[in-house]
């Protein structure tokens, strides 16, 4: 008997249709004669509404509350997929994390899942957990991935798949990419740095999980019925394409601090607040200095967290500088792929298919595996139809 573990997303729950459909796909696996265990979100758009809900209730709702509250949403689709599966015939019921329990470690909001209880599996809330204080916890926005393959690890399934509203993992985003094409397979390590620089198909901590428990993912649509991408580390029969995905993002912003006295730890005095307020800072470039006295410091945070930051380096006194600027609306594009270690001269590439289109790069980063400029989010399009063009992903 194979132990299957489903994973489906909140748009495949997204309505009363939706969740009929899936208790097909549910069934189908059920008729095989696998031991099926079932991961489900919330219904699309619910976690949302919750969330400004207590932020309607307080610009400071308490950690353990918001928890409570947003957790909620996978314990009502969760007990529609056991309704119906019930109605159709099957042995069913819904679990919620204590119930189990699924125990996490770690802070509210963005915990990490420490141990599954193994009772009697069968369908069971995403994104959530509980501390060992009893409190219900969540593991980050879209945690539902992790969930899943987190279950897989600890019932040791032999298969997992995440049902989403796509057919697999593309080459670009195809909602925003007409000729975005899938991919069939994709490393851990490119898929990490592919959900990581923004292609939300997958949550970039269940990758995390994946890769670390040796998990293979299968990413499928419970939409169509066609073959989806695989996940895994597995060196088998790859292709030897360079570039294997195109990522961006929305909504950067950049701050750069001019004429920061320079002194060994002004870094460091410049993000401690950040740190401790808990800004996430992205992309970091200094300058050398000119005088050997000052330099320049420009660093990367999401646009919601410029006005936190601003107020929080002016009210620094252990730093001295001459000016701050800041700009919004800023977009990072991220070419990512293995074969980038073994071909010299994409950089070079990446650069020149920006400069053909007139794309002005503002910061550049790089690791072994993706090279990401910062440019303004209004060239986003056009980045990635050149880049995409570029490394012959069309
Ligand atoms: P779910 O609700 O099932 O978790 P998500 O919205 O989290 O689904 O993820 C699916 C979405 O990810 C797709 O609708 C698609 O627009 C987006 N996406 C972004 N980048 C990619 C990519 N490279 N491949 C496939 N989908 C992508
Ligand atoms: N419902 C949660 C969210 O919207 C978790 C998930 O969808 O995986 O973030
Ligand atoms: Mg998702």
């Amino acid at each position: 008997m194979k132990t299957v573990v489903l994973k489906f997303g909140g748009t495949s729950v997204g309505s009363i249709d939706r969740i009929k459909k899936v208790c097909k796909i549910i069934a189908f696996y059920k008729k095989k004669k696998n031991k099926v265990v079932v991961v489900s979100s919330a219904m699309s758009g619910v976690t949302n509404e919750l969330v400004n809900k207590s932020k309607l209730i307080s610009s400071n709702f308490d950690r353990a509350e918001y928890d409570a509250l947003v957790s909620t949403g996978e314990q009502a689709s969760c007990a529609l997929i056991a309704g119906r599966l019930k109605h159709n015939g099957f042995k069913s019921r819904s679990w919620t994390s204590w119930q189990l329990p699924i125990l996490t470690d770690g802070p509210h909001s963005s915990a990490r899942i420490s141990s599954v209880g193994i009772k009697e599996l069968n369908i069971i809330t995403g994104f959530q957990g509980v501390s060992n204080d009893f409190r219900i916890t969540t593991i980050g926005r879209s945690g539902s991935d992790a969930t899943a393959i987190m279950l897989a690890k600890f019932i040791k399934a032999d298969e997992c798949i995440i049902y989403t509203d796509v057919d697999g993992v593309y080459t670009t985003d195809p909602r925003q990419y007409k000729k975005a094409k899938k991919i069939k397979k994709i490393f851990y390590d490119e898929m990490l740095e592919m959900a990581s620089l923004g292609s939300k198909v997958m949550q970039p901590t269940s990758v995390q999980d994946a890769k670390l428990n040796k998990i293979d993912i299968k990413v499928k649509s419970s939409f169509v019925s066609k073959s989806g991408t695989l996940i895994t580390g597995s060196k088998k029969t790859f292709s030897n394409q360079i570039i294997t995905g195109i990522s961006s993002t929305k909504n950067d912003a950049k701050i750069t601090i001019v004429g920061v006295k320079d002194r060994p730890g002004v870094a460091a005095s410049i993000f401690r607040p950040l740190s401790k307020n808990l800004i996430n800072v992205d992309m970091v470039v200094q300058n050398i200095s000119q005088n050997g006295k000052e330099t320049d410091l420009t660093f990367t945070i999401k646009s919601e967290d410029l006005k936190k930051t601003e107020r929080l380096i002016k009210k620094n006194k252990s730093i001295s500088y001459k000016k701050l600027s800041f700009d919004k609306d800023l977009s990072k594009v991220s070419i990512i792929g293995v074969g980038m270690i073994t071909t010299p001269g994409i950089t070079y590439r990446m650069f020149q298919a920006l400069a053909s289109k007139k794309i002005n790069i503002l910061v550049i980063s790089t690791s072994e595996i993706k090279i990401s400029v910062l440019i303004s989010s209004k060239s986003v399009k056009k980045a990635v139809a050149v880049l995409h063009k570029e490394f012959k992903l069309d």
